[in-house]
């Protein structure tokens, strides 16, 4: 109990902290007597929405629906990212269509037009260090520890960050993609980001441009004059397009994937759903078929979610503050 409390005012005052400081992503760690939990980097909190502490009780009850379960699936997004120091889209006040009107490109204008691929891949190069840089944080962690006993079954994430991977998580289905490949568009070849941005580089030697925004897709801000000059590499088996191997805005995710989660789920006997508004249908058509099959559903987010009438147990508080604190 004092322990919790502990942690709770350690993340209140960290909070406020985070919230008054100016943008940097310089790693922190805090030290405290109080607590060995493991805070990334005091920064990370700046896209995290206000929330109150944890309740005690909601805990329990996520901890005796967890222990319950044998073969947990789980599904997560921006939420459990945002405290690595990776902003979402839709959180009041601190996402990105809060913040900005920066918006994703849609995928029928990625296909159909050379300018926006030239727009999208500047954008997408000046700001993959920062992004390729981000850390997997506890609730990461604590999900792959799960992994690792047995109690997870599966995990399907929203998120491009690959942090579940980086955690150590290997029975996951990067739903959407991750923005650490690129794939071709005419032809089977995938490459790691990483290439590709020596390809960039090497093709644009003298081209800079620097931003401080920063979408949750490694997408930044830049003006049209900065893009002027920038060159776009093209596949270098076939000349055709590439495109990180993830599902944009106005595109699906392919057939395959979305058969083995429901095989997944199917196998699955309970569901998390782990910072998640679950706003975009392809995860909440999950929560739904679970409804459908009877599984016990629990919800841990901020704030409301498209899956709240669905779930049986519905905790408004921050994965961090919470998922560590699950004994099994
Ligand atoms: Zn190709």
């Amino acid at each position: 109990m004092q322990t919790i409390e502990a942690v709770s005012m350690l993340f209140r005052s960290l909070r406020n902290l985070s919230r008054e400081a100016p943008l940097q992503l310089l790693p922190v760690r805090c030290q405290s007597n109080a607590t060995s939990t493991e805070v990334n980097t005091a920064a990370n909190f700046h896209f995290v929405p206000v929330s109150d502490p944890a309740d005690l009780q909601d805990i329990e009850e996520l901890q005796d629906f967890v222990r319950t379960s044998k073969r947990l699936f789980v599904i997560t997004g921006a939420g459990i990212s945002t405290e690595s120091g990776i902003p979402d889209y839709r959180s009041e006040g601190v996402g990105l269509y809060a913040r900005s009107d920066n918006r994703p490109v849609q995928y029928a204008d990625f296909l159909s037009s050379s300018a926006i691929r030239q727009r999208y891949w500047a954008r997408n190069y000046v700001g993959w260090p920062k992004f390729s840089s981000f850390s997997p944080n506890v609730s990461h962690k604590t999900l792959s520890g799960w992994e690792a006993v047995g109690k997870l079954h599966w995990l399907v994430t929203q998120n491009v960050d690959s942090l579940h991977v980086k955690a150590g998580s290997r029975k996951v289905t990067e739903l959407h993609g991750s923005a650490a490949r690129v794939m071709c568009l005419s032809c089977p070849a995938v490459i790691p980001r990483h290439d590709m941005q020596k390809r960039i580089k090497h093709l644009n030697p003298v081209w800079h441009a620097e931003s401080q925004e920063m979408a949750p897709d490694a997408d930044v801000f830049l003006t049209p004059e900065q893009i002027e000059g920038f060159t776009v590499p093209t596949c270098t088996q076939c000349g055709g397009i590439l495109k990180p191997q993830i599902v944009f805005f106005g595109d699906n995710v392919a057939k395959p994937t979305v058969q083995f989660v429901h095989r997944m789920l199917e196998e699955s006997d309970a569901m998390l759903v782990a910072g998640s508004s679950l706003q975009v249908y392809s995860a909440y058509r999950f929560v739904s078929a679970a409804r459908d099959q009877k599984k016990p559903i629990a919800v841990l987010n901020i704030g409301p979610t498209r899956g709240d009438k669905l779930a049986d147990l519905k905790v408004s508080a921050r994965c961090g503050d919470v998922l560590p604190q699950i004994q099994l």
